[in-house]
């Protein structure tokens, strides 16, 4: 195979073809990229800044058919599509008001180098790889390759094998916004690819994808020491506490577990609800999901749109069949609609055990399986036992309560009553813990993870401080200076007894 179907998962239509570049291409993409950094690089951050509000420009101009594009090829609702849009803008506008700030050059006194001058200085790393995944594809492109590029950097971009189309666009819409030539590269293909992509030469990757082919590429990245973000998966919790407004909590929970028909890294995968409340809890869930609509992305009115691949459908089908067999009760849903789009119904179960997958390993679609819980230590205790730490909310009346209750969980990103807060928000970097991956994108550590923070010094007064030849007296001294330092004031005393004596001068 030498290209890319790619199909809208709403009907099965065929939408388009991308090439599967080979490793020679791949190699040729960050070579042009490399090329095309040397003048990047050396431009100030304000230039760079300006090339970028032309990019801003084509996203405005452009929003609309990316959009369209979004929904045909990923599946989308409309609301979250143009939504990935406006966190790209946010991005750019918040790194122009930024920017410089975050990339200032510092100065730093060393109390024991002072006969020099020292400054820390962001140096671009070079030709950075970004391999994205379908389920945000432009957000999660277009987020790092932003960073990458306010930072010095050129960038290769690698997309899903099963948004290939959208990957074209955004090399597109950097063309229509007249950036140096050769500068952001996208070489579109499959896993392959992005393998070829980490061989290629490349100085830094953020690799967004699931935990198990992370740690094939933490491997082979670590074979090359590139540096490395790792944005992985989830198997992100919701605690309903007794004390919830379990009308706002029921809501909250449903569109933190359904936005992209739950195919989001941070959506809501497990609740944990406390026993004094579960019954009118799970009923209100099930009455408020069992409104919602689903359909294709094209009526806006569709609350639950496509499952974009046939393998994701496969594990919600799996992880429903494995937690009926084992005594879980559905609610509501829990097959796939029929006809030829592939559309999973809001998908609701309770009697479920710890050792079901659907508790245990990342669902990525519809299905939300309530365990009731006695107290809020069990629900924390649940929720910090998953290998995994990306998000996780809290719901209750007692925000204060609720604040130290946050502070325990082992995520990267934890709210009261909402979830997933930090997504869209240009300020708050973003990245989990366990995993689920490190590093950051977006926001200020984003940006700083693009650059290598280098030393470089010179003389104000006076030579070296330390040199050969070695002595006795040398030794004295560095002795004489750690009592001076370190030491108590009886200490400090032999010191300076050290320092003046006849053989340390
Ligand atoms: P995936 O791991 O199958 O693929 C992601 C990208 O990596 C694709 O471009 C793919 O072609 C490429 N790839 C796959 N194997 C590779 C390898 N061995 N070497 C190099 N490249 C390789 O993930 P997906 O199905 O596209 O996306 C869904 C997953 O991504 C879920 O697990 C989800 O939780 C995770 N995700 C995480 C975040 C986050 O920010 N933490 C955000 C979105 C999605």
């Amino acid at each position: 195979m030498s290209e890319l179907v790619s199909r809208n998962p709403a009907n099965g239509e065929e939408l388009g073809r991308a090439p599967i570049y080979t490793p020679e291409q791949v190699r040729a993409a960050v070579q042009a990229a490399r090329n095309a950094q040397i003048g990047w690089g050396q431009a100030s951050v304000q230039q760079r800044l300006c090339a970028l509000k032309r990019l801003s420009r084509v996203l405005v101009e452009q929003a609309d058919a990316i959009a369209r594009l979004i929904i045909t090829e990923q599946g989308k609702n409309q609301v979250e599509a143009y939504g990935e849009v406006m966190t790209a803008l946010e991005l750019v506008h918040f790194y122009q008001k930024n920017a410089a700030r975050i990339l200032r050059p510092r100065s730093v006194s060393p109390r024991l180098g002072i006969l020099r001058a020292h400054r820390i200085v962001p140096r671009p790393r070079g030709v950075v790889g970004v391999i994205s995944p379908w389920n945000y594809p432009v957000t999660l492109s277009l987020e790092p390759l932003i960073a990458a590029l306010v930072a010095g950097n050129a960038v290769v971009l690698k997309p899903s094998e099963y948004t290939p189309l959208i990957g074209l666009k955004i090399g597109e819409l950097f063309r229509q916004a007249d950036l140096p030539d050769g500068l952001v590269q996208v070489v579109t293909g499959d896993a392959s690819t992005g393998q070829a992509l980490i061989c290629a030469g490349i100085d830094k990757l953020v690799f967004t994808g699931s935990v198990a082919n992370g740690r094939k590429v933490a491997a082979l990245a670590g074979e090359h020491l590139i540096p490395l973000t790792l944005e992985l998966g989830g198997k992100d919790a919701a605690i309903v506490l007794a004390d919830a407004d379990l009308d706002q909590a029921a809501e909250g929970i449903l569109w933190g577990a359904l936005l992209n028909a739950g195919q989001a890294c941070l959506a809501i995968e497990r609740i944990y609800v406390e026993q004094a409340v579960a019954e009118a809890f799970i009923q209100k869930l099930t009455e408020k999901a069992a409104r919602l609509r689903v359909g294709p992305a094209t009526d806006p009115n569709h609350d639950v749109c496509a499952i974009t691949t046939e393998a994701q459908q496969n594990i919600l089908r799996h992880q429903v069949q494995e937690a009926r067999a084992k005594g879980a009760q559905v609610l509501l849903g829990g097959d796939p609609l029929p006809g030829r789009g592939r559309f999973f119904p809001p998908t609701i179960l309770v009697n479920v055990s710890d050792d079901m997958s659907v508790m245990q390993e990342e669902t990525f679609g519809p299905i939300l399986p309530i365990r009731v819980v006695q107290n809020a230590e069990e629900a924390i205790s649940l929720t910090n036992a998953s290998p995994y730490g990306l998000t996780a909310s809290i719901w209750t009346r007692d925000l204060r309560r609720g604040r130290q209750l946050l502070t325990r969980l082992e995520v990267g990103d934890a709210a009261l009553n909402d979830h997933g807060t930090s997504s869209g928000h240009a300020e708050i970097s973003w990245g989990g813990c366990k995993a689920s991956g490190y590093g950051k994108t977006r926001g200020e550590e984003g940006l700083r993870e693009m650059v290598i923070w280098q030393h470089i010094s010179w003389p104000r007064w006076g030579g070296q401080l330390m040199g050969f030849p070695y002595s006795q007296k040398k030794v004295n001294f560095v002795r004489a200076l750690i009592l001076l330092l370190f030491g108590t004031w009886k200490e400090r005393w032999r010191a300076i007894r050290i320092m003046l004596a006849k053989e340390a001068r």
